[in-house]
């Protein structure tokens, strides 16, 4: 993979203290993609292209339409309605001439031999247009950039390691995309002190997230109602951020 390394914002997430610096990025990398879809890339042909092409996902379409640009989501949404027609129509004959076959075939006749075809796939191609996703792409590209980034890092940055080894490991998915990204960037003893390190934070800071969500449950028991909270107000925030990849709930 050869590209422009840019250490600074991976320096940067690992500085904070949170339960997944690669959340923070992408945190960030998901909100300069809205602002840019929304603004920028309305201008911008190629870009346009693309999203009649891909769209969005139901998630991202909800993002951009809470920041609150209409103009800019209803022109770029008014195309990418158009496109959306033309490959309706293209599925419907598909979808009408499957029902026509089907509907003279008794119902247990059409699974097992059917399965998959016909209807089915009518119907995949429909939700193959609903959950494609222009923005969930980009941001995947990025990511996997600032995974590579973490690993040069890791490989060629003496202070690294250490702060590394402080971080209070990832969310489930970051986690399976190091492990992943580490097996085709890292070698010898570094892939195996990297993975080493990486798996001993990940199940210390799994047990330590456990242990401060059980003290939330404990605390509303009327016996400890007065004892102090510890780190546990906002444990079930974290869980879910640790779990649920890229939840960044807010208070
Ligand atoms: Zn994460
Ligand atoms: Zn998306």
């Amino acid at each position: 993979m050869k590209q422009h390394i840019d250490t600074a914002p991976v320096w940067e997430s690992y500085r904070q203290d949170c339960e997944c610096p690669l959340c923070l990025l992408q945190a960030k990398v998901e909100a300069s993609n809205v602002d840019y879809f929304l603004g920028e890339s309305v201008m911008e042909p190629s870009q346009r292209i693309e999203v009649n092409k891909k769209g969005f996902c139901p998630g991202h379409f909800k993002m951009m339409y809470d920041a609150g640009n209409r103009l800019g989501l209803a022109l770029m949404t008014h195309t990418y309605m158009k496109e959306t027609i033309k490959a309706l129509k293209d599925n419907a004959d598909r979808a009408r001439s499957a029902a026509a076959s089907d509907s003279g075939v008794a119902l247990f006749k059409r699974f097992g031999g059917q399965k998959g075809g016909g209807l089915a796939d009518a119907a995949n191609e429909v939700k193959k247009l609903a959950n494609t996703c222009l923005l969930c792409d980009r941001i995947r590209e990025n990511m996997e950039r600032y995974v590579y980034t973490l690993l040069y890092m890791y490989k060629h940055e003496p202070e690294f390691p250490k702060l590394f080894e402080q971080s209070k490991g990832m969310c489930l998915e970051h986690y399976a995309q190091a492990l992943e990204m580490a097996q085709k960037h890292l070698s010898g003893e570094q892939l195996r002190r990297f993975v080493d390190t990486l798996t001993d934070i990940e199940l210390k800071n799994f047990d330590r997230l456990s242990g401060e969500i059980e003290w939330f449950t404990n605390k509303f028991d009327y016996r400890n109602q007065d004892k102090p909270w510890g780190n546990s107000r906002d444990a079930v925030k974290r869980c879910v951020n640790k779990l649920g990849h890229q939840v960044i709930l807010e208070d």
